[in-house]
């Protein structure tokens, strides 16, 4: 038998896992407001204590098996990798951002050296793989896309500042000005909105517009792929992209350069299945 690698990806909605090793793959899926993710681990390990790795894709600010910070999640112990290998020994386990696991996933699919990943779920990430390298920072923050200072709103992000463009881009910022502006609307009804030109949806257009054209003068990657709930399930945005990004970004940057909704059901997932203890 192959040895038990257990993937999780663990956003601002969904905690997803998958446990390969088995004759069959478990997969799961359940809301992470009703989730713990430090209890899911454990009752894991109680079920299987031979998983001998344990790869987390998590949406916020992570290092060296630390969570820094997570606008959208609660974890009762921060330290999390120091505190399941204290417990069990012999387990691996390695926990990343969910960005940087989706373009571990995205560039071995690829086969892209330049490549730049932009998802929309919850919150708004971007990870970016230069020349087979992932771009990381000093305190593995690099490319924190959704917390780009954008224009002041009248509420505060989960980071703290008043002013990110994940707040006007992303699933929680519109679910954010539809309930601010008393709509019957919900982030759910976005193709709606912009059929509409409703002014929330406008903004949302405008703002994404934004991150992926600086992602595009910032990294100057040859393949830019979009993914993420609010992407995936209005995928028409991508016309949107294609037709306005010329006037976003200088000519030369936009030279030869693809921008391709993600083909992975998950890449997240895939990518904590790919990480390294
Ligand atoms: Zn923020």
């Amino acid at each position: 038998m192959s040895s038990l690698r257990l993937s999780i990806d663990i956003g601002g909605t969904h905690l997803r896992s998958r446990l390969s090793g088995l004759k069959n793959t478990i997969e799961k899926s359940q809301l992470t407001a009703q989730s713990n993710l430090i209890e899911f681990i454990k009752e894991y390990l109680v079920e299987y204590p031979s998983i001998e790795f344990i790869g987390i894709s998590f949406a916020g600010q992570v290092t060296d098996g630390r969570i820094l910070s997570s606008p959208n999640i609660t974890v009762s112990h921060k330290n999390i990798k120091e505190y399941f290998q204290n417990k069990y020994p012999n387990l691996h386990l390695a926990i990343d951002n969910d960005l940087n696991c989706a373009i571990l996933a995205e560039s071995q699919y690829h086969k892209q050296p330049y490549i730049a990943a932009l998802f929309i779920g919850t919150g708004l990430g971007a990870g970016v793989m230069d020349n087979r390298k992932l771009i990381r920072g000093y305190n593995n923050q690099s490319f924190e896309l959704g917390h780009i200072p954008y224009k002041k709103a009248p509420f505060v992000c989960g980071c703290g500042k008043d002013n990110c463009i994940e707040l006007y881009a992303s699933g929680l910022g519109l679910e954010r000005w539809l309930t601010y502006s008393n709509s019957k609307y919900t982030a759910k009804d976005l193709k709606i909105l912009i059929e509409q030109k409703h002014p929330i949806a406008i903004q949302f257009q405008t703002a994404l517009l934004h991150a992926i054209a600086t992602l595009i003068t910032l990294t100057n990657s040859k393949t830019i792929i979009l993914g993420g709930g609010v992407i995936s399930k209005n995928s028409y945005l991508l016309d949107y992209i294609q037709e306005n990004l010329p006037s976003q970004v200088m000519p030369s940057s936009l030279k030869g350069v693809n921008i391709l909704l993600s083909s992975l059901e998950n890449a997240s997932l895939d990518g904590a299945g790919l990480l390294e203890d």
